[in-house]
């Protein structure tokens, strides 16, 4: 089944297309096929990790989602975020975002309402981003905090 790829929010749809882009993943090195689906505006932005021999190049799923949201105008601000991961046996497995995917997730619009849908190969949990990057470095930061 392929995930409509616009209409009322649905986890259900958002992990569907997640483990499509698992699906194109490039991955050589890991083996780890990871898949992203970002909800915003009512549609879908999807990424997926694309490795570099160089491992410092290599690009997430949630960055390559997050990528794609901004090459469309950057409609909305994204209330959601689905992860999905396959390891190199084809098995899914949970894969929590990265430090660096968190931080660009922290200066999206509207990141304090952002949740982080993560798939265990059986279900999906949802987490707010606050809980997985709490007093996140931000604008803020650059003039130094008076708080
Ligand atoms: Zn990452």
């Amino acid at each position: 089944m392929v995930a409509d790829p616009t209409g009322p929010f649905d986890p259900d749809s958002l992990f569907e297309m997640a483990r499509q882009q698992a699906d194109h993943a490039r991955a050589p090195y890991s083996g780890l096929h990871v898949g992203a689906a970002l909800w915003s505006d009512s549609r879908i932005f999807a990424g997926c990790n694309v490795e570099n021999a160089s491992y410092g190049l290599t690009i997430c799923a949630e960055r390559g989602a997050v990528m794609n949201w901004a090459a469309a105008g950057s409609p909305g601000a994204p209330s959601a975020i689905a992860i999905v991961a396959r390891n190199a046996r084809g098995n899914w497995v949970t894969a929590m975002p990265c430090g660096a995917c968190r931080q660009v997730l922290s200066e999206l619009p509207g990141s304090s309402e952002l949740q982080v849908w993560i798939w265990n190969g059986q279900e999906g949990e949802s987490i707010a981003l606050g809980e997985l990057l709490p007093r996140a470095f931000g604008p803020a930061d650059l003039t130094g905090r008076e708080d």
